[in-house]
C-alpha cells in the first residue's frame, strides 16, 4: 500500500505519518528529512537544498525527482511507503507514479489533513520557539504558505478525480486525529 500524507506546513502529518509508520510496519519517507539531514551533512544534494528551504520555497522539481528515484526504487519501500511532504508538484506526482509503476505500485491513498488557516500560523510559530529549524520564522511560513496554495493544492483535485483523495479533518488531539486516519485507511 502506498499512502501520500498531504496538506499545508504545520498541518501534523509528520507526527501522523510516524504514528501510521509505527502501526502498519510501512516505511515513511519524508522528503523534508532527507533534504535537512543532507543539508547537515553538507553534500551536494544539501548545498543545492539549503537556500531554498532557508527562504521557503521548494527545492526545484529535478533535485526532488532525483532523490525519489533512489527512496522509491529502494527494498525498504517494496511492501509499501508513507510519502510525507511529496509529491509536492504535478510534476512531483507524474514522477511518483512513474516509479512506483516500475514496480507494479500505485498511489492507493491521499491523505488530505485540513486546518484553518489562523491555526497553522499558531503552531507553527510555536515550533518556531521550541525547536528553532532556521525556516521556522514568520517569513519563511508565509512563502511556505504560498508554495502550498500554489504549487500543491492543485494535487488536491488531482487526485480527488482519481478518487483516492481521503479528507482529514485534523483539528483536535493527536491520538484522535490518529483513530481518524485508523477509520480511513479501514486498517
Ligand atoms: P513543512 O511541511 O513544514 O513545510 P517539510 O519538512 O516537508 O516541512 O519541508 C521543508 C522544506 O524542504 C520545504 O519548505 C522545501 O524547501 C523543502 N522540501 C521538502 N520536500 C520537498 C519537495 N517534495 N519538493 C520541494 N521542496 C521540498
Amino acid at each position: 500500500m502506498n499512502i501520500i500524507l498531504l496538506g499545508p506546513p504545520g498541518c501534523g502529518k509528520g507526527t501522523q505519518g510516524e504514528l501510521l509508520a509505527e502501526r502498519t510496519g510501512l516505511a515513511r519517507v519524508s522528503t523534508g528529512d532527507l533534504l535537512r539531514d543532507a543539508v547537515g551533512k553538507g553534500t551536494s544534494l544539501g548545498k543545492k537544498a539549503k537556500s531554498y528551504m532557508d527562504q521557503g520555497l521548494l527545492v526545484p522539481d529535478d533535485v526532488i525527482i532525483g532523490l525519489l528515484r533512489g527512496v522509491l526504487g529502494s527494498p525498504a519501500a517494496e511492501r509499501g511507503v508513507i510519502m510525507d511532504g511529496f509529491p509536492r508538484t504535478v510534476a512531483q506526482a507524474e514522477a511518483v507514479d512513474r516509479l512506483l509503476a516500475e514496480r507494479q505500485g500505485k498511489v492507493d491513498a491521499v491523505l488530505l489533513f485540513e486546518v484553518p488557516e489562523e491555526e497553522l500560523q499558531k503552531r507553527i510559530l510555536g515550533r518556531a520557539k521550541e525547536a528553532g529549524r532556521a525556516d521556522d520564522n514568520l517569513e519563511a511560513l508565509q512563502q511556505r504558505l504560498v508554495a502550498y496554495h500554489e504549487q500543491t493544492q492543485p494535487l488536491v483535485e488531482f487526485y480527488r478525480a482519481r478518487s483516492v483523495l481521503i479528507p482529514i479533518e485534523a483539528v483536535g488531539g493527536i491520538p484522535e486525529i490518529a483513530e481518524r486516519v485508523r477509520t480511513a485507511l479501514g486498517a
